[in-house]
């Protein structure tokens, strides 16, 4: 198996992934706790919905995600647990790797 190349997020994406209201939420949802996972609105979804074999397929899942009331707590897990698979936090793979980019490297400072 072959190493993954990571695209380098560039100081202009990097502003605007801070402004992304799902980062947003997530930083507001980290350390909030485990009780969020009893509260997602995928509690009762299909988990195939939510690992999607293209990105025309996540649709669905991401929808459900904007309207789950724990949106950030579950982005914060994805994106401190490194998540790679799947849809969390209403984000792609490809999402949240760019946003861990940003994410690691915010958290030293709070
Ligand atoms: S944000 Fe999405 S993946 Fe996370 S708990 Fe809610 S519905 Fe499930």
């Amino acid at each position: 198996m072959g190493t993954r190349t990571i695209p380098q997020v560039g100081p202009t994406e990097a502003r605007r992934l801070k402004r992304d209201l799902r980062f947003k939420a997530a930083q507001t949802g980290r350390h909030t706790g485990d009780r969020w996972r009893e509260r997602g609105r995928c509690l009762s979804a299909d988990p195939e919905v939510f690992f999607p074999t293209t990105i025309d397929d996540a649709a669905p899942a991401l929808a459900m995600c904007r309207e789950c009331p724990v949106l950030g707590p579950c982005l914060a897990a994805a994106l401190d647990a490194g998540d790679s698979e799947g849809v969390w936090g209403g984000t792609t793979p490809e999402e949240r790797r760019a946003m861990r980019q940003v994410w690691l490297p915010e958290q030293s400072s709070w």
